[in-house]
């Protein structure tokens, strides 16, 4: 039977050298400090809450939250107001998340409905890409939307699409029900009950057409069908402001991770760990400095400029 096309997450511990790709947390603590500062900040301007959430979605191998936790250990009373949630499905990453970090009393959620009623704080590096997409094409008059058989991935014929967009001859589209529904509750929350929200991922500020499925093994590209590869696809952040928008929240960017980091004084942290050749690698754009974005959405507070 055919299935959608669908961006997946392996079942094991995928990244650093031996695995298949490597993320920003894991090329240096810098990324998560800032992430920890972040946080901080915008607990302190939100009036500093007790208590908390603060989330992390997709966490990986917990190494981001323990740079965030030990850089913003540092601002009195965050620690303490602290309620740590990590939303995880993958049980193999779960056991890494909770050795890494032990020290902390630590709630892990499998959905967002399960987040405490309490204002959210939520990070998420390169976890949007992870979730599954749509692709729809128009071709020879007719709407397509990609699947997989059992020969592999084809084209489906369908009465009409799912998108807004006046159909051009040939153009690949992706959408992305899931992130918007993620990204529509977390925004939900966030105006009910307060808080900020930092996304950072590969994307682009749409609308833009293009195939962008790409699926890594063992630090390759290789084909989307090829068993155990890690399949993503790049994040589309337009459609992910207006909702947040639409519930009155303040976004910020998407603007190039270069630039946010060095607006977060990464540089002066790299020179005092003599990291800066390291931090090239997250800054400089043939590196992750301008394919990768960072947004952030907030709940405007009373009082606040
Ligand atoms: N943020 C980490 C890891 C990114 S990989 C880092 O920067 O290193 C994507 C992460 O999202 C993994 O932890 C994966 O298990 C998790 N994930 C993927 N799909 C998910 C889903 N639907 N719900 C919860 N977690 C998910």
């Amino acid at each position: 039977m055919a299935e959608r096309v669908t961006a997946y997450y392996a079942a094991g511990d995928p990244f650093g050298a031996e695995g298949d790709f490597i993320t920003a947390p894991e090329i240096s603590q810098i990324f998560g400090e800032i992430m920890g500062l972040w946080a901080a900040e915008a607990w302190f301007y939100a009036g500093q809450p007790d208590p908390f959430v603060l989330m992390e979605c997709g966490p990986g191998r917990g190494t981001l939250m323990c740079d965030a936790l030990r850089a913003a250990g540092h601002i009195s009373g965050f620690l303490e107001a602290i309620r740590l949630v990590l939303l995880e499905t993958s049980p193999v990453l779960r056991d890494i998340q909770e050795r890494a970090l032990r020290k902390y009393d630590t709630v892990w959620v499998e959905t967002i409905q399960d987040i405490p009623h309490l204002p959210l704080f939520m990070i998420a590096n390169e976890f949007l890409d992870a979730l599954p997409i749509q692709q729809w094409r128009f071709y020879e008059g007719l709407w397509q939307e990609r699947m997989v058989g059992e020969n592999g991935l084809f084209w489906e014929n369908a009465k009409n699409s799912p998108l807004a967009l006046p159909p051009k001859e040939g153009q690949i589209w992706e959408i992305s029900p899931e992130r918007l529904a993620f990204m529509t509750n977390i925004s939900a929350h966030i105006a009910h009950y307060g808080g900020s929200a930092i996304v950072i991922d590969y994307g682009y500020r749409g609308p833009l057409a293009g195939d962008t499925l790409q699926a890594i093994k063992g630090h390759k590209f290789v084909h989307p069908l090829t068993p155990g590869a890690d399949l993503t696809a790049h994040v589309d952040f337009a459609p992910l402001m207006t909702t947040a928008q639409d519930q009155g929240l303040d976004v910020f960017g998407p603007i190039p991770q270069g630039d946010f980091l060095l607006q977060m004084g990464a540089e002066m942290r790299a020179k005092i760990l003599g990291q800066q050749a390291v931090l090239e690698r997250l800054i400089a754009p043939n590196q992750m400095g301008t394919l990768f974005k960072v947004m952030t959405l907030s709940r405007a507070e009373k009082g606040q400029q």
